[in-house]
This record gives C-alpha cells, sequence and structure tokens, in this order.
C-alpha cells in the first residue's frame, strides 16, 4: 500500500526531482514499509517523534526536519540531521552552526520563505532574506550550508495563487544564485509541494516535494 504509493509517485517525477516522504504522526511500521519499497528520505516536524523514530529505523535513512525548529531543540537533531528544511531566523541559523561545529558537521539547510496570504506561517520575507545573505554572514559559518529556498504555499484551492506563491520562491532562488555568486555552488535545492499541490510546484521549479498523506493517509492529530 505504502510502497504502491512511493512508487506512483516516483515514476512521475521528471528527473533530478525528489520526494521527502513525510512521516510525521505515522508510526515507523510505515516507515519501514517506505524504506523496503527502496525510499531514503523522510521528513519529520517533531523533535521528539523525529529522535524516537531515528533511534528505532535503518541507519541509512536521510532524516529531513521540515517543521518549525526551535532553537533549544537543535542539539538533539545536530548529530544525524540531513537537511533541515524549515530554517526561519538568523538566530535559529547561528544555533544549527554552533551545534553541527560541535558534531565536526555542516548540515545543509534551506532558507523558509514566507510567501503564502496567511500571516501565521513561519518563514523570511525576500527583503529580509536577500539582505542577509548579502552581508556574506554564511561564509563564516562552517557548520552550515544554505542549500537552498522552501516554502509553503497559501492553504487555498485557487490554482493561480499557489502557482504565483511557487513561482516567488523559484524566481527569489534564483535571483540569490545571481547575485550572491559565493551561492551559486551549495546552493541548489528548491523545497515546495505538498500532496495537493506538487504536480504545481514540479511545473514551478521545484526539486524536492514534501509528500505526506497521499503516500500514508490521513494523520491522526
Ligand atoms: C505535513 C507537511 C507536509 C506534507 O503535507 P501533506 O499535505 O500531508 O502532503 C509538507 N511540508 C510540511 C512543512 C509539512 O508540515
Amino acid at each position: 500500500m505504502v510502497g504502491d504509493r512511493i512508487k506512483e509517485i516516483i515514476q512521475t517525477l521528471p528527473p533530478g526531482v525528489k520526494l521527502c516522504a513525510v512521516s510525521k504522526y505515522h508510526p515507523s511500521s510505515l516507515i519501514q514499509e517506505a524504506y523496503d519499497a527502496g525510499q531514503r528520505i523522510f521528513g519529520e516536524s517533531h523533535v521528539q517523534e523525529l529522535q524516537q523514530k531515528q533511534a528505532l529505523l535503518p541507519n541509512d535513512i536521510e532524516w529531513h526536519f521540515i517543521g518549525h525548529l526551535q532553537t533549544n531543540k537543535v542539539k538533539y537533531i545536530a548529530p544525524y540531521v540531513s537537511l533541515i528544511h524549515s530554517v526561519d531566523s538568523i538566530r535559529l541559523l547561528n544555533e544549527i552552526n554552533k551545534q553541527a561545529l560541535k558534531h565536526n558537521r555542516t548540515i545543509p539547510c534551506l532558507l523558509q520563505l514566507h510567501v503564502a496570504e496567511e500571516e501565521t506561517k513561519f518563514g523570511f520575507s525576500t527583503e529580509e532574506c536577500m539582505a542577509w545573505l548579502q552581508t556574506r554572514e554564511f561564509l563564516n559559518m562552517p557548520g552550515i550550508a544554505i542549500a537552498g529556498i522552501m516554502c509553503m504555499a497559501t492553504n487555498t484551492d485557487d490554482e493561480v495563487r499557489i502557482r504565483k506563491d511557487f513561482n516567488t520562491a523559484h524566481n527569489f532562488y534564483l535571483q540569490c544564485k545571481a547575485a550572491i555568486p559565493e551561492l551559486a555552488q551549495t546552493m541548489t535545492i528548491c523545497s515546495w509541494g505538498m500532496s495537493g499541490d506538487y504536480p504545481i510546484a514540479i511545473e514551478e521549479g521545484s526539486n524536492l516535494i514534501r509528500v505526506g498523506s497521499f503516500i500514508f493517509g490521513e494523520r491522526e492529530y
């Protein structure tokens, strides 16, 4: 079942687009099923839940953190997390840098952009984000690599609006690489698209989709 869903998605992905299977709130047994079908990248959004699953499940899983991350919890995931999608403040970036260095690691990070209409979503504005990148401070932060941009579209059925949000993020990504040549090498990831909108996201430049309910079914909260 879960394995069939994974294969169904993988078949439709253009070359170069990867799937992060969002397993938050789903039991380790379902993650193991997806793993057995060949899936290796999983996304979680709560530190404690991720800790428990990471300890139980195979070592070659690439764990992605996709939820709002509190600074005081970075230390728990720093030893093993392979990508943090949801970096929404410079303070958080500084903490990730510090914790990564304790483990002799460089943790790839995506800067989360706020492009959606809702006010409650976390993330940088394009202006804030560009202003910080222009300082080149990241060049003095060997514990992090600015690996790309992440966003969530407005929660709506309006395809035009969703497309516009993704397009804003994609243009910003291209603009960063053009304006800051030091980023061109490391910055390669565009993370957008969930169960309801990933086909549009791919058309609008995504190369890492984060799909949960389509694979694992509805979550129990
Ligand atoms: C839960 C979640 C997803 C997956 O959403 P689905 O609609 O279940 O595919 C993707 N990204 C983030 C940041 C999430 O929190």
